[in-house]
């Protein structure tokens, strides 16, 4: 297996992250070799009744990664291009985004093998309960609890839900999460992902002396992440968006752009491009733009060695998965950019699952106020730690977000005697 981090399979690239912080923390050979598999994998294929009538068999797979800190977490995605070592990688990184948060919870992840875009209401309907038929044994509120991820969404977890009571003969709502309001979703999780990432912004910025009430800001996509992220930006510190881009065009306003008037233009035409008061910007990737927080809230491997030297911003927010290649991780450390790492910045999402779990078990739900100061006390403890590790050994903040993670991991496997 090629130890490249340029390699395109994730798994690889999760493999490789793996013995690097191993080598960080000195880990021995056995917690080295259990770390660097999946603990159980399930590959089914299941028929399903289409509209035409005829039966199509489609593949799914759910991975469990490591379970010593507790029952495994993680979304399942609905997407053509799904692999197993997609899975397996995106389970591995959900293993050390739980353990950073400290949440006693193991890492996951699932998926089917379709194309959403190409299927009915009702085919989704009939995938979503056909899958977990298919691995409904192999979960449980105390074993594994997906939740949405690409291509899902509220309702396909609430037909989930639903297919699993049924085969459980009582209603088991803890099995999922994500799941609408009226069937035990929990306040707060709509925003979640982008508030973690402001929590974690405002200390970066105390850390660095940047008062955001002055900032600029770009931001990259202007989807679920991006949108909320530009909304609260202005609400809780008062900066000015100057920029944000989707996968259409890029817009700018040196004088702060409207947040909801873009919001309102995206709805209508399916982008945030030409919407009146905005000017088109030059740099469409927004990644070399002149600001004080450049935020990447749309897709992976965009800050890459060719562009890094040119990253003006002060702080990176890394909202999306995976944008930053470790190549790039290397200059930005050296120019002294401040980056919030992914699996930091972005776990405001698996923070209210968690607390969605919590809610489920205890049958009492919290107002929105409880899950934001809940969320912000977690958040912002997850940021110190990082951080206070990253001067301990000297090493960039992405680094230092592995060995917190993984070091608690592999604790844990020793208490239990695996290791
Ligand atoms: P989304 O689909 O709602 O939005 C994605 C945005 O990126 C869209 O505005 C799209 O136009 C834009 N985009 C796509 N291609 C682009 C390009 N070439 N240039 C500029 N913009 C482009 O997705 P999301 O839920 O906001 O997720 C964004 C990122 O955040 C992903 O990496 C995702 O894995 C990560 N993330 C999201 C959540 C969450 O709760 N939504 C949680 C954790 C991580």
């Amino acid at each position: 297996m090629s130890d490249s981090a340029t390699t395109n399979n994730p798994f690889h690239i999760a493999q490789k992250q793996i013995r690097d912080c191993a080598e960080i923390l000195g880990l021995d050979d056995s917690a080295r070799e259990v770390l660097l598999r999946p603990m159980r994998e399930f590959h089914v294929n299941f028929p399903v009744r289409m509209d035409d009538g005829s039966i199509k068999v489609f593949e799914g797979y759910r991975v469990q990664y490591n379970d010593a800190k507790g029952p495994t977490k993680g979304g399942i995605r609905f997407h053509p291009d799904e692999t197993i070592d997609t899975v397996r990688a995106l389970a591995a990184w959900m293993t050390w985004k739980c353990s950073l948060l400290d949440l006693p919870l193991g890492g996951g992840k699932g998926g089917v093998v379709c194309n959403p875009k190409e299927l009915s209401q009702q085919e989704l309907e009939r995938i979503s309960r056909g899958y977990i038929k298919a691995i409904g044994q192999f979960i449980s509120p105390t074993k594994d609890i997906p939740a949405p991820d690409v291509y899902t969404n509220p309702q396909i977890m609430a037909w989930m839900v639903d297919e699993y009571s049924s085969i459980m003969g009582n209603n088991q709502f803890g099995v999922m999460t994500g799941k609408p309001l009226p069937l035990g979703g929990s306040p707060g999780r709509a925003d979640a992902t982008a508030r973690g990432g402001m929590y974690t912004l405002r200390e970066a910025a105390q850390e660095i002396g940047l008062d955001l009430s002055k900032a600029t800001m770009a931001i990259q996509g202007f989807g679920n992440a991006g949108y909320f992220a530009a909304s609260l930006a202005t609400t809780m510190f008062g900066s000015k968006i100057v920029a944000v881009c989707d996968s259409i065009g890029a817009v700018g306003n040196k004088h702060g752009l409207d947040v909801p008037k873009l919001a309102e233009h995206k709805l209508a035409t399916f982008s945030v491009a030409k919407c009146e008061g905005t000017e088109d910007v030059q740099d469409q990737s927004l990644m070399e733009m002149d600001v004080d927080v450049l935020v990447l809230a749309a897709l992976e491997g965009v800050l890459t060695e060719k562009n890094a030297d040119r990253v003006k911003a002060k702080i990176i927010v890394e909202l999306a998965n995976g944008p930053t290649t470790p190549e790039a991780d290397e200059i930005l450390h050296r120019k002294g950019i401040h980056v919030i790492p992914d699996f930091l910045c972005n776990a405001g999402g698996v923070t209210v699952s968690y607390f969605e779990m919590v809610q489920n078990a205890y049958m009492y739900y919290w107002d929105e106020k409880e899950v934001h100061e809940k969320l912000d006390t977690r958040m912002t403890r997850a940021y110190y730690e990082v951080l206070n590790t990253s001067k301990k050994f000297q090493i960039n903040m992405r680094q230092a977000a592995y060995v917190v993670a993984v070091e608690r991991v592999v604790e844990a496997m020793r208490l239990r005697g695996w290791i």
